[in-house]
């Protein structure tokens, strides 16, 4: 069988600096043994063979010095011989090549596969460089092959080092295997990306749009973003803050995905963000978190950015789901053909990041539902069936959109206010004040109620008489 030869090297870029500073300086045929990983072709060791026998034509590796070496390396194995060569000859002899082929015979090999033969110019006669070659075990034949280099940062770092310093502000393994699965991706931009710096570990992102020179006003992107599609962009993003993140990008839309595309995404530690300005796509957001038992968030920007809202829920916690809160909304596009009101176009861009803001405030108190940590972890149980938050961006609010809930609320019992007021929701069933029970939860206040009786989510149902 043909040996499978990897298609690139990677080396640590410390090994390269030390090979430059020993064999790299030296005159030609000098050379030292290289250790790494025999199946991923990682190279992340080295040792100078300074003692070896050095002829001017030839060099020939001291055994003893470099076993001893290749011994005392903690976790690497012995994968081949770099050495240096005259000026002009960037490449190995035949005798290099028969000591290469000799190595696979040796005590300890059996399972070396190709034997790495990099050949050095010496900045000793000129501009320093290395290539690299390798000889297949099965057929002895050569192959020169690219090389990348390792960073340090990539194979040193410990795994949560990016977080050292939330490692007390969040359960960061909970959210390390935490799964947004993020549902429109523009105006959230920079939502889905402080969910990666607070520890965040899986993501899919679903969204059909490529950035546009108009959302360099509007969203969080930059000038190279324009015409890639925004979820590729935010996925590169979320790898550069956390490289261990899994991220699974997906250029469509949500219309695009059938249940059972739907049902291979999801999973126990789920969480389902409704973010787009599309009536259909957040109706259909509360039957995903209604058919799967999961957790949810949706959010929308009020027209002109006068205000904006966040509404959430969790089985164990909330009895609403997102229809019974937005009933009004439901009737207005379902019944009274109203198209969408929600839209981005000429509304405050301050409106964005605040409601980000909560967003994020809002996914963290529900990630860390029933952790015990001591900030988040009774968060979502304090807030009971508040899941309703209400963002006032306008002074007079009440005036400007019709909204007198904040008015209100200094004298409402079952209501606080800062910046953010939170409401009590109820499940809309005959018993709460309505002729119907909700369509889509069921309104009995067990949001798990109906689950997999939930046909298709693509489908909105239609209400009975409001
Ligand atoms: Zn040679
Ligand atoms: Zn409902």
């Amino acid at each position: 069988m043909k040996t499978k030869i990897p298609n690139k090297i990677r080396i640590r870029r410390s090994v390269i600096e030390q090979i430059k500073n020993t064999v790299g300086q030296r005159q030609p045929e000098t050379g030292g043994a290289l250790g790494g990983n025999r199946n991923s072709g990682e190279i992340t060791e080295y040792f100078f063979d300074e003692g070896a026998y050095v002829s001017g034509v030839e060099y020939r590796p001291n055994r003893d010095a470099v076993n001893t070496a290749i011994r005392n390396w903690p976790s690497a194995d012995f994968v081949g011989i770099v050495h240096s060569h005259p000026r002009g000859v960037p490449f190995p002899s035949g005798m290099d090549i028969s000591s290469a082929i000799s190595l696979f015979s040796n005590p300890g090999n059996d399972n070396l596969r190709y034997s790495a033969i990099p050949i050095v110019q010496s900045s000793a006669t000129g501009p320093f460089s290395m290539t690299m070659f390798v000889v297949d075990r099965s057929d002895h034949e050569l192959h020169e092959i690219p090389i990348t280099i390792l960073d340090e940062k990539k194979t040193q770092e410990s795994p949560n080092e990016c977080f050292s310093r939330i490692s007390s502000s969040v359960n960061l393994e909970r959210l390390a295997d935490t799964h947004a699965l993020c549902i429109g991706c523009g105006g959230s931009a920079e939502f889905i990306t402080d969910l990666a710096r607070s520890g965040f570990g899986r993501f899919c992102l679903i969204d059909p749009d490529r950035y546009e020179h108009a959302n360099l006003a509007t969203q969080a992107c930059f000038r190279s973003d324009v015409g890639t599609p925004k979820v590729e962009s935010i996925a590169a993003r979320i790898q550069q803050i956390n490289a261990d993140a899994d991220v699974h990008p997906m250029h469509c839309s949500l219309d695009d995905l059938s249940d059972d595309a739907l049902s291979e995404l999801i999973s126990e530690t789920t969480l389902v963000l409704g973010m787009t300005d599309s009536f259909h796509a957040q109706a259909r957001t509360n039957q995903i978190a209604l058919k799967w038992g999961i957790p949810s968030l949706c959010a929308q920007v009020y027209r002109g950015g006068y205000a904006a809202e966040v509404t959430f829920t969790h089985p164990e916690t909330t009895l609403a789901c997102h229809r019974c809160i937005l009933s009004s909304r439901y009737d207005a596009f379902l019944k009274k053909g109203i198209k969408n009101h929600a839209t981005s176009e000429g509304s405050q861009y301050v409106a964005t990041p605040t409601v980000n803001s909560l967003k994020l405030w809002t996914t963290l108190a529900l990630a860390h539902h029933g952790s015990g940590h001591s900030f988040w972890g009774d968060k979502l149980a304090e807030l009971g069936n508040r899941n309703l938050a209400l963002i006032q961006l306008d002074p007079n609010v009440d005036e400007s959109l019709g909204i007198r809930a904040f008015k209100n609320a200094y004298n409402h019992p079952n209501a606080f206010t800062g910046n953010i007021l939170w409401r009590e929701q109820f499940p809309e069933n005959p018993t709460t004040g309505y002729n119907y029970s909700c369509p889509d939860c069921g309104g009995t206040g067990n949001l798990k109620a109906r689950g997999e009786n939930i046909p298709d989510t693509k489908i909105i149902p239609t209400c009975p008489e409001s």
